[in-house]
């Protein structure tokens, strides 16, 4: 979470002799006072750099600050956090233990919204959130030019309802990402940046049903800067924001499925605590990994080891949430699991059947739109022609069922159906 100093509250008892010290003797500037009624308090704000002081009055004995003067004394009463989502703040606090004050923003000064945090969590400081409404207006006018399709988007299929949700982007390798297709046509799908790499959406799938499961996590937020700056990682809006968007909070998730272990589809799984512990990031939920997955992801190779990191996933299993399945079984009604192989020996997609109505989230099976065509194979992938035969299998089945199809890496489509006009496969979008 980005957090930026917005303001420092300090309780004044006499606000004649503050102005003396804070106008007069530091030769501050003090801006015109705002009364906020609810509160009983009249507030004087003193710009200092980037951040400002708040000096604040009562202006009732009921006020929160003339009980908090009576009984400490002046002095310093608040730190006020700006954060960009406050709802998303307070769902991943209370998804990491923090005890909140405020579990709902209220509003606050000039249009914000604020939650304060309990001095329990704060070591003894008052904190207040803050998220300004015009700073996220115009972070969200950014965010829709700059994320595409990053927001959350609904699907109703039969019973159940799917939700596209957005863990931010990644930037890997354009070469890597289309195998033996030669630039020279790849680039016109997707632009590569001056370090070759092209952009990939993270977008796991919500399924709401006679439960609730989300389908593989994003990366998650435990990597370091190196990292980042080599896989490109844009996470300002992620899982955590689009999740909040969709009103779910982490506890609401009963099952994780994963389609494989790759950090780019199981980074999400965990989290690490306040105390510094990994620990599964869903705090209900049962998560359900295919065995011989977990068995490749936990012995990996010269090949794969790049893309499989323990910290992942082996906590799953020291927390004893893990739930491992040999076979192509249904995980909540209306959800199959079906391996796919390929990309790796056992990536699975998952298969969404409800009311007559189907959809399928087929990971990296075919990650956008532009891996339509059977040999736009991924040179990831550890076996490229089981990869074709389940593609074109798949890609048959789903032109016959009009299946909705999820593209988990597509930085600007969701969700679509396939298409075949003259034996040129394309995706149409939803
Ligand atoms: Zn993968
Ligand atoms: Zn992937």
């Amino acid at each position: 979470m980005k957090a930026v100093l917005d303001h420092i509250g300090i309780a004044v008892k006499d606000l004649a002799a503050a102005l003396a010290f804070y106008r007069d003797a530091l030769g501050l500037e003090i801006e015109a006072p705002e009364e906020v009624a609810s509160q009983h308090v009249r507030a004087h704000f003193v710009p200092v750099g980037e951040s400002k002081l708040e000096l604040l009055e009562a202006t009732s004995p009921e006020s929160a600050i003339a009980k908090y003067v009576e009984k400490r004394g002046p002095g310093l009463h608040h730190i006020t956090l700006r954060v960009e989502d406050v709802r998303a703040a307070i769902a991943l606090l209370k998804a990491r233990g923090a005890r909140l004050i405020d579990e709902v923003p209220r509003e606050g000064a000039e249009g914000s919204l604020i939650a304060f945090v309990h001095p329990a969590a704060t070591h003894g400081v008052l904190v207040e959130l803050k998220q300004s409404t015009v700073d996220s207006r115009q972070s969200r006018a950014l965010s829709t030019v700059d994320c595409r399709l990053s927001t959350v988007t609904r699907y109703t299929l039969g019973d159940l309802e799917l939700i596209s949700v957005c863990d931010g982007f990644v930037r890997f390798d354009g070469g890597a990402m289309f195998g033996v297709v030669p630039k020279a046509l790849w680039e016109k799908q997707a632009p590569a940046d001056a370090r070759n790499r092209i952009r990939l959406a993270m977008r796991p799938l919500v399924i709401r049903g006679l439960r609730t499961m989300i389908v593989d996590a994003g990366l998650g937020d435990k990597e370091n800067d190196k990292f980042c700056d080599i896989y490109g990682v844009e996470r300002t809006r992620n899982l955590d924001h689009t999740l909040a968007e969709a009103g779910l909070a982490p506890e609401d998730i009963d099952i994780v499925l994963a389609s494989h272990l790759h950090f780019d589809h199981a980074g999400g799984f965990t989290m690490r605590g306040s105390d510094g512990r990994l620990r599964p990031r869903f705090p209900r939920a049962q998560y359900v990994v295919r065995r011989g997955e977990w068995e490749d992801a936990t012995h990996p190779h010269a090949r794969n080891r790049a893309s499989y990191l323990l910290d992942n996933y082996v906590p799953l299993a020291d927390a004893g949430v893990l739930q491992l399945v040999d076979d192509d079984l249904t995980i909540m009604p209306g959800v199959k699991v079906r391996r796919t192989g390929g990309h790796t020996m056992h990536h699975q997609m998952i298969v969404i059947e409800s009311g007559g109505k189907t959809a399928a989230f087929v990971a990296d099976l075919m990650p956008t739109a532009a891996h339509a065509p059977d040999p736009w194979v991924m040179g990831f992938d550890l076996y490229p022609m089981d990869t074709l035969a389940a593609k074109n299998r798949f890609a048959r089945e789903a032109m016959e069922k009009g299946t909705l199809v999820f593209f988990e890496h597509d930085p600007a489509i969701a969700a679509g159906y396939i298409r075949e006009i003259d034996g040129k496969r394309s995706i149409q979008p939803a």
